[in-house]
């Protein structure tokens, strides 16, 4: 693994279901692990390039991407999308698919590798590939012409016509709601799960089809994506280079009342409430800032609040290599006060001890002391 992220633009693909396979197919790139998407170019309505003049429109899309994988690795998650979404890869090259996800830049790498290169080809002899990249990094330079996405592609667009920025699609902008009076009937974000929370509705005996519910499949199938996607946030990435040397600092570090909220594994419903995290530095210290980033890592998954504390402990002490950690949290689980016994007054209370704060009675009182 390379040591730090790497930026790179893959370009997507679709004329088959495209409507939902290109949306998707975005979704499944934010959820790829060492992958983050930075930014999504608009969507291209693009004539079909090929022998085949019956073949389907495609819409393609650039995505702005930063990864800590190799190239043959981020070529192999790719792929891994195309298989969830249904692509038959074929010889044929002008098959309609699914999905198409090829890498155009990674980094400034310039490299031929078993049958493929970086950068692709097609970026300098094919419209549908240059239009989106241009429009999402315009001042990227090709590592081997030295020209720029934006010349590229502006070379190729004498008669452009094949390649129309899409009036029908527009990517929706992850975990933000949109505005009301905002035309996004079209929009899509994850068929699959906007389907199950579908038949979810039916099975609950409402109707999915009334104005208030129309678009409560697309507002879960976000709202689930955000609350669980510490899956897909690496401590790398959210501690970046916010650790520093502090020789001689011993003084215990206490950041109190980090919000955090999360859900039980056992019912998928909320818990939530304040955690205080503290550690003896033994030369290293890290941005308060960032103590809230590492519970929400953690926080942003299936949770038990048992597991969670722990997480958090182990995460900085692999981090800092202190002296010791100490983690409290108290939450309130609404899967308690909302259903069966009902208790409402009750908060659940875990903590979890490393290094000093387990083995020293009198750092583990310093720090009780501050928690209550
Ligand atoms: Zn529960």
């Amino acid at each position: 693994m390379p040591d730090h992220n790497v930026k790179a633009v893959v370009l997507a693909g679709s004329n088959v279901d495209r409507d939902r396979c290109l949306p998707e197919a975005i979704r499944h790139l934010r959820r790829t692990p060492n992958v983050t998407v930075e930014q999504v170019s608009a969507c291209f309505d693009t004539v079909a390039v090929g022998e085949n003049p019956n073949a389907p429109d495609f819409y393609n899309a650039a995505v702005l991407i930063t990864t800590s994988l190799e190239p043959e690795d981020l070529r192999t998650a790719l792929h891994g999308i195309e298989d969830d979404l249904g692509r038959v890869r074929t010889d044929d090259p002008n098959e309609p698919r699914t999905i198409d996800l090829d890498i155009v830049f990674y980094g400034d790498l310039a490299k031929d590798f078993d049958g493929w290169s970086i950068p692709d080809p097609a970026m300098e002899v094919h419209k549908h590939v240059a239009i989106p990249v241009a429009d999402v990094v315009p001042d990227w330079v090709h590592p081997t012409s030295g020209r720029t996405a934006r010349s590229i592609a502006d070379d190729m667009v004498e008669s452009n016509d094949e390649v129309t920025p899409s009036k029908a699609r527009e990517f929706s902008t992850p975990y933000v709601t949109r505005s009301a009076g905002f035309d996004d009937s079209a929009e899509v974000y994850a068929p699959r799960l906007e389907e199950l929370v579908r038949s979810q509705l039916v099975e609950i005996g409402e109707d999915p089809d009334r104005e208030g519910l129309q678009r409560t499949p697309l507002r879960v199938a976000k709202a689930l994506d955000f609350l669980t996607s510490g899956y897909t946030t690496s401590l790398d990435e959210v501690v970046n280079d916010a650790i520093f040397d502090a020789e001689g600092a011993e003084e215990m570090v206490v950041v109190r009342d980090v919000e955090f909220y999360s859900m039980c594994e056992h019912h998928m419903l909320p818990f939530f409430g304040k955690a205080t995290v503290a550690y003896l530095p033994k030369g290293k210290i890290i941005g308060l800032s960032k103590i809230a980033r590492i519970v929400d890592v953690y926080a942003r998954r299936l949770q038990v609040q048992e597991r969670l504390t722990n997480q958090v402990a182990d995460a900085l002490s692999d981090i800092l290599d202190p002296y010791g950690v100490g983690v409290v949290m108290e939450g309130k689980h609404l899967c308690m006060m909302m259903r069966g016994v009902q208790k409402q007054e009750s908060n659940m209370v875990t903590s979890s001890m490393r290094g000093t704060f387990r083995s020293d009675a009198r750092t583990r009182s310093e720090f009780l002391d501050l928690v209550t």
